[in-house]
């Protein structure tokens, strides 16, 4: 069955060559916000040829589509996520590298709050906190 993000890269108009889709598709079936490395090696167990350089080049592209974002979490190596509509921070753990995305009105009206109270209008933010297991 085709994944979603194959379908957007459809709707682009851009050509979707089997080694797009194998990486679109790779993309869906990793959990969580995959690296580089995540994606190729999940790319490999279907084509045993598809090299980095094009994992790195097709999610470029992607990027530059709109379809995917990057994130370089904690100055980390850059992971990967479908684009939504939907706003969300992340929560990063900064052992495992594991993230959860959260959004949270409160916070959300406060950053507003606080540009509006500086004379300003928010256009955007990004928000990552970095995390631990509580006890660790
Ligand atoms: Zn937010």
């Amino acid at each position: 069955m085709e994944s979603r993000l194959e379908k957007r890269v459809s709707n682009t108009g851009l050509r979707l060559t089997a080694q797009r889709r194998i990486i679109a598709r790779a993309i869906c079936l990793i959990e969580d916000h995959p690296s580089v490395d995540e994606i190729h090696r999940k790319a490999l167990e279907t084509n045993p040829n598809i090299s980095i350089a094009t994992v790195y080049r097709t999610l470029r592209l992607f990027e530059e589509l709109g379809l995917l974002d990057k994130h370089e979490f904690n100055q980390s190596r850059a992971r990967y996520e479908e684009a939504t509509e939907n706003h969300h921070d992340h929560l990063i753990d900064i052992e495992t590298g594991k993230t959860i995305e959260f959004h949270d009105k409160e916070i959300e009206a406060l950053q507003k709050e606080i540009a509006n109270e500086n004379g300003l209008r928010l256009i955007g933010h990004r928000m990552e906190l970095y995390v631990r297991p509580l006890g660790s």
